[in-house]
């Protein structure tokens, strides 16, 4: 053990979880008395930073992208390095990186798709909101291509996953110019056939998983109009305690009111829309030579306690396409223990433990992979400090690496052949997206704020450039 030198502290993942946890290690007041001296790097399997932001939040949504000004701040102080496109488990194993680094923060999120375990789940036309996500954020794994040829599309779930596919996917091609989807999502949207998304909670309007802001949302699509369905709003003791007592619910619940009755006083006349069922679960995705073309759905009734079931009562669908946002799931990681059920690395607070529930030394977890896919960004940061707290309570015990870091770890990546991108390789690409946004227009004829370099290789070269 010595304390002479800085904590050397890996953390595996670029995204909200990641830089936060870093952040709040490097403000700790064991940092800001002196009393604790710390080095730490932030690994990412992509060439570029920020995650779930980039890849996850919808292009439409330059607010909660702006989150990225805030953890650009932080990786601009210099005081935590940034390896882009080094992948833990392929890259650099558990065994490297106990060499050089003391502790060991996963936050790797959970990106893949929930499963549904109904009969058609397989047929093509059914997709995980996930895939369609990357999709139009550009991600550089996923295809340039999407099948954008369904006229009839229904969503799964009442969650934000949910009205951000219903949401891009009804919207019009030339509204999402302003932001920065590339021309391949532009076009892709462009072809659309769409006419109607229908989106399906399996529980009532007042159990709904939306929040306000984003549900409002809905009503801000030109040419698009929201349908209700007067039979879905069904209401027990428990949705009407929710709705008493849950500001949220109350909120959610006034708009949807206001947009069934704005549908009744109101012709609707709009090219495309987008209807809110509830109280129906999926049974079945019908298809013929292996397409989607229909889904049937089962009507649900309130059980009084919040939950609902099934009445037998069967609902047919004219559908083209089905997708699937039904929550996200964590993927397990090589040499970490692994909850295949909740999807998250087994912990208890933070703190990554074996099969008999003892903590593993030197490792450690936060964000999604911690506590698994819920809750807004901004409570990523709570998270964080509730594992960056543990980590500095063990700190007298976490000395162990053995290789020298800081100064040398660039060597060894490059000893090892890995083409690692950097914060400055970063700044670079990011100089080149926004260069290429202000070269085109969006509908009004304004420059584009950036347009997202989607090509693994290329974001590698420009950021690697001299
Ligand atoms: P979520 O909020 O957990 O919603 C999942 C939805 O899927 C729920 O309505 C759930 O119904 C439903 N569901 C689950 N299993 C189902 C099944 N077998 N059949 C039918 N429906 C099923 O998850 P999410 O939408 O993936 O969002 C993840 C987190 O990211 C959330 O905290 C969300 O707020 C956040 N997010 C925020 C934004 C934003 O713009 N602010 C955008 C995207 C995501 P039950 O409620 O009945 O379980």
């Amino acid at each position: 053990m010595s304390e002479t030198r800085p904590l050397r502290v890996a953390v595996i993942g670029s995204g909200p979880a990641g830089i936060y946890a870093a952040d709040i290690l490097t403000k700790s007041k064991e940092v800001k008395n002196g009393e604790l001296e710390v080095s730490i790097d932030i690994f990412d399997r992509y060439p570029a930073p920020f995650g779930l932001i980039r890849y996850g939040v919808a292009p439409d949504h330059p607010r909660i992208k702006g989150i990225i000004t805030a953890l650009h701040k932080v990786l601009d102080r210099g005081d935590i390095r940034f390896f882009g496109n080094v992948e833990y488990g392929k890259d650099l194993s558990l065994e490297d990186l106990r060499e050089h680094y003391d502790a060991i923060i996963f936050a790797t999120g959970a990106i893949k798709d929930a499963n549904l375990d109904i009969p058609g789940v397989e047929l093509d036309g059914s997709y995980g909101a996930s895939d369609f996500v990357s999709w139009y954020d550009a991600h550089p794994d996923y295809p340039r291509e999407w099948p954008l040829n369904a006229r009839e599309i229904a969503v799964l779930g009442n969650g934000n996953v949910a009205l951000d596919v219903a949401r891009v996917l009804s919207k019009h091609a030339d509204d999402l110019l302003v932001t920065e989807i590339p021309d391949h999502v532009y076009e892709g949207l462009k072809s659309s056939p769409v006419t109607d998304v229908h989106v399906f909670g399996r529980r009532g309007p007042a159990q709904i998983k939306f929040t306000p802001l984003e549900l409002r949302e809905l009503a801000h699509s030109r040419d698009v109009d929201i349908v209700l369905y007067e039979e879905d709003f069904q209401f027990d003791e428990a949705s009407q305690e929710a709705m008493e007592t849950n500001s949220q619910v109350k909120v959610m619940m006034k708009t949807l009111n206001g947009w069934l009755e704005k549908q009744k006083e109101e012709p609707q006349t709009a090219s495309r829309r987008l209807h809110l069922h509830f109280l129906q679960s999926p049974a079945e995705i019908l298809g013929e030579d292996g397409k989607v073309t229909a889904l049937k759905m089962e009507r649900n009734e309130l059980d009084g306690n919040g939950g609902i079931k099934g009445t037998g009562e069967f609902v047919e669908y004219p559908m083209q396409a089905v997708y699937r946002a039904i929550g996200y799931f964590g993927s397990e990681l090589p040499e970490v223990g692994f909850d295949p059920v909740r999807g998250v690395i087994t912990n208890v607070e933070g703190r990554v433990v074996d099969n008999e529930g003892t903590p593993v030394p030197g490792l450690y977890a936060t964000g999604w992979i911690k506590r698994g896919p819920v809750g807004l960004i901004g409570s990523t940061k709570s998270d964080a400090l509730e594992t960056i707290t543990h980590l500095l309570s063990d700190r007298e015990n976490l000395y162990t690496a053995t290789e020298p870091c800081a100064e040398t770890f660039s060597a060894y990546l490059d000893s090892k052949g890995i083409e690692y991108t950097t914060w400055e390789g970063w700044h670079k690409l990011d100089e080149h997206e926004r260069a290429l946004g202000a070269a085109t227009q969006d509908a009004s004829g304004e420059p584009r704020a950036r347009v997202k370099v989607t090509d693994r290789e290329e974001m590698i070269r420009i950021s690697r450039s001299l």
